[in-house]
C-alpha cells in the first residue's frame, strides 16, 4: 500500500469529507483517516439494535446548496428546503405551533408580528451564511490582498441586504435573545419557544449576551426553527463519502491519528495509533483545534503565546442525548417539540450548568423518526462538581423520560429500549473535547476572525502545511460544510 499522499485529512465528519471531496475532485491524491469504525462524525445515523436506528447526536441537518451542486451530490432534500412544525409543549395540552394561526391563540399582536420576524431572521441567517462562506483575514496580524477581496465581496453582500436589515443584524448579534424576542412578541410562551433555539447546543442562557447571534446561527443551520431531514443525518455524510471515492479519494476507518509528525515547524505526515506512518505534502485536520494542536502536535512544537490562546478556547459541553426505542405508540407529533415553558425556566436550567450541576428541570428538544424518540437534554455539564457521569447517566435518562412523560402519558408504556449518550460519551466515542458539540463554544469572542483564536482565523497554523477545517474554525459549527470548503480555498 502506498504511504505518501498529496493531502491527509484527519476525521471523516462532514467537514473533513467536504474538504476531501473538493481536493479529490481537483485531482489530488487524498486520504481521509477516521478513528471510529464508521464515518460521519456528529452527522451520523447509527443502529443501537434491531429497529433502533437513529441520528445519534446531531439531528438531521442541511448542507450548503452550492456544495451539493459543486460535488454533484444526490440532493434528496439534503439542502433542507422543508420547514417542519416547531412545537412548544404546554402542561395543559394547549401546545403552541410556531405559525401565525397557532400564535393567535396566545396573542393576536404576536401573530401579526410573526411574518416580519421570520422575514428578518431569514435575512439575518443569509447574511451570516455569507460571512461563514468568507475566509476571515488574520486580524490583527495582517490583511493581504486576497483576504481584502473576500471581505469586499462580503461587504457588498451586506450592503445588498439593505441598510435597515444590515443594521438590525449587527445590532442583534450581541443582544440577549430575551431582549431580541421582547422587541417582537408579548406572549411568554412564544418568546420562550424561540429563545430555546438560541441556547440549543450552547452553554448559555436566554439572558446571556450573544444569544442573539446563536439564534441566528441555529436558524441558519436549520433554515428556520425546526430540525430538517430528521433521521437522514447519515445520508449527508454517506453522500459525501461516495463523492470522495468517486473522485478517487480514499477513506480509512479505525485509523486513529496518534500524532502529527513535525520537523522544523513543517508537518510531514501522521503516525497512527497502531504505529503506521503515512506522509503527505499537506495535512488538514477536522478534529477540534484543542485536540489537533495540543494533543496531535503538542505544545513543544508551537509558540508559547499560541499554546496559551489554544488552551483558552472555551469548550463547555453540556448536552446529553437520550434515544428511546418505542412500540410507536408514544403519542408525540412529527416535527421538533420543546420543553421550554418560559424564559425563566430556561435560564434556571442554565444556572445549574454554571455551578457544575445537572438541571433538575431541563430544557428538552424532542424529535421522532419512525418508532424512535430522540431527546436533546440541556443542561448536563461535561465536568460535574459533585458527581461523575458513571453515576449520573441513569439519573439523566430517567429525568428526561419523566419530564417528557408529563406531556405524553402514553410514552413510558411505549418504551422498548433506551440509549443515552452523555457528554463523556461525546468525548470518548465521538472525539469531541469536553463534549463540546461545536468544537468550541459559539460566542462573540470566538467568532469571525477570532475563531479558533485571534490571528489564526484563516485555517492556517504556526506549523507549515498543517491546516484546520472542522467546526472549531470560522464557518463552523453546524452542518453547512463551509469550514471544510473554505479550508480548501486557502490551499490553492
Ligand atoms: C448533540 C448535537 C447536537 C447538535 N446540534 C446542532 C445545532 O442544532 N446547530 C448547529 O449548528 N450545530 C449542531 N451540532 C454541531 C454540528 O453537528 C457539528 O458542528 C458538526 O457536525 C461538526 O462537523 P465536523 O465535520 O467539523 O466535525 P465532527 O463531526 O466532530 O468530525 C470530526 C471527526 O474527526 C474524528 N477524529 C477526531 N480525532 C481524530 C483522530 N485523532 N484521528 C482520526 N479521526 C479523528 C472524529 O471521530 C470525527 O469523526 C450538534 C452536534 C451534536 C453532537
Amino acid at each position: 500500500m502506498t504511504n505518501h499522499y498529496d493531502t491527509i485529512i484527519i476525521g471523516a465528519g462532514h467537514n473533513g469529507l467536504v474538504a476531501a471531496a473538493y481536493l479529490a475532485k481537483q485531482g489530488k491524491k487524498v486520504l481521509v483517516l477516521e478513528r471510529r469504525s464508521i464515518i460521519g462524525g456528529s452527522v451520523v445515523t447509527e443502529s443501537f439494535g434491531e429497529n433502533f436506528t437513529v441520528d445519534s447526536v446531531q439531528t438531521g441537518g442541511r448542507l450548503r446548496p452550492d456544495i451539493i451542486k459543486d460535488l454533484k451530490l444526490p440532493n434528496t432534500g439534503l439542502d433542507g428546503t422543508s420547514r417542519p412544525p416547531f412545537i412548544s409543549l404546554q402542561p395543559d395540552g394547549n401546545h403552541l405551533i410556531l405559525n401565525e394561526e397557532s400564535i393567535k391563540r396566545f396573542s393576536e399582536k404576536d401573530a401579526s408580528c410573526w411574518g416580519e420576524f421570520v422575514r428578518f431572521m431569514d435575512k439575518a441567517a443569509s447574511i451570516l451564511d455569507a460571512a461563514y462562506a468568507t475566509i476571515m483575514p488574520r486580524l490583527p496580524k495582517n490583511l493581504n490582498l486576497r483576504d481584502g477581496y473576500g471581505l469586499l465581496e462580503l461587504g457588498l453582500e451586506l450592503r445588498l441586504a439593505g441598510r435597515k436589515d444590515m443594521i438590525n443584524f449587527i445590532r442583534a448579534l450581541p443582544m440577549t435573545v430575551q431582549e431580541l424576542v421582547e422587541e417582537y412578541f408579548e406572549s411568554e410562551v412564544v418568546r420562550a419557544a424561540i429563545t430555546s433555539v438560541a441556547i440549543h447546543g450552547s452553554t448559555l442562557g436566554p439572558m446571556s449576551a450573544g444569544t442573539g447571534y446563536t439564534l441566528i446561527h441555529n436558524w441558519m443551520n436549520r433554515s428556520g426553527l425546526a430540525n430538517v431531514n430528521v433521521g437522514k443525518a447519515g445520508e449527508i455524510t454517506n453522500a459525501l463519502a461516495d463523492a470522495v471515492k468517486s473522485y478517487g479519494g480514499e477513506i480509512r476507518t479505525e485509523s486513529e491519528v496518534k500524532n502529527i509528525k513535525v520537523e522544523n515547524q513543517i508537518a510531514k505526515g501522521v503516525v497512527l495509533s497502531n504505529g503506521e506512518e503515512i506522509s503527505a505534502n499537506v495535512i488538514l485536520s477536522s478534529a477540534d483545534p484543542k485536540h489537533t494542536l495540543l494533543k496531535l502536535v503538542g505544545a513543544q512544537d508551537l509558540p508559547p503565546e499560541f499554546v496559551w490562546h489554544t488552551q483558552s478556547i472555551k469548550m463547555r459541553g453540556s448536552v446529553a442525548k437520550i434515544h428511546l426505542q418505542t412500540s410507536g405508540n408514544h403519542g408525540i407529533s412529527e416535527g421538533t417539540s420543546v420543553v421550554a415553558p418560559s424564559i425563566k425556566y430556561l435560564e434556571r436550567a442554565y444556572d445549574s450548568a454554571k455551578y457544575g450541576e445537572i438541571s433538575e428541570k431541563p430544557y428538552l428538544e424532542v424529535t421522532t423518526s419512525d418508532n424512535v424518540v430522540s431527546i436533546h437534554f440541556q443542561f448536563a455539564p461535561y465536568t460535574l462538581k459533585n458527581s461523575d457521569w458513571k453515576t449520573e447517566s441513569a439519573n439523566v435518562e430517567k429525568l428526561a423520560i419523566d419530564t417528557l412523560a408529563e406531556y405524553f402519558p402514553k410514552l413510558k408504556s411505549s418504551i422498548v429500549n433506551t440509549k443515552i449518550i452523555t457528554p463523556k460519551d461525546l468525548k470518548e466515542t465521538y472525539g469531541l473535547t469536553e463534549g463540546d458539540i461545536n468544537h468550541g463554544q459559539l460566542m462573540l469572542d470566538q467568532f469571525l476572525f477570532m475563531r479558533p483564536i485571534p490571528g489564526w482565523s484563516n485555517h492556517k497554523t504556526p506549523i507549515d502545511n498543517l491546516y484546520l477545517c472542522g467546526s472549531g474554525v470560522h464557518g463552523g459549527g453546524g452542518v453547512s460544510g463551509a469550514a471544510g470548503r473554505n479550508a480548501v480555498k486557502v490551499l490553492k
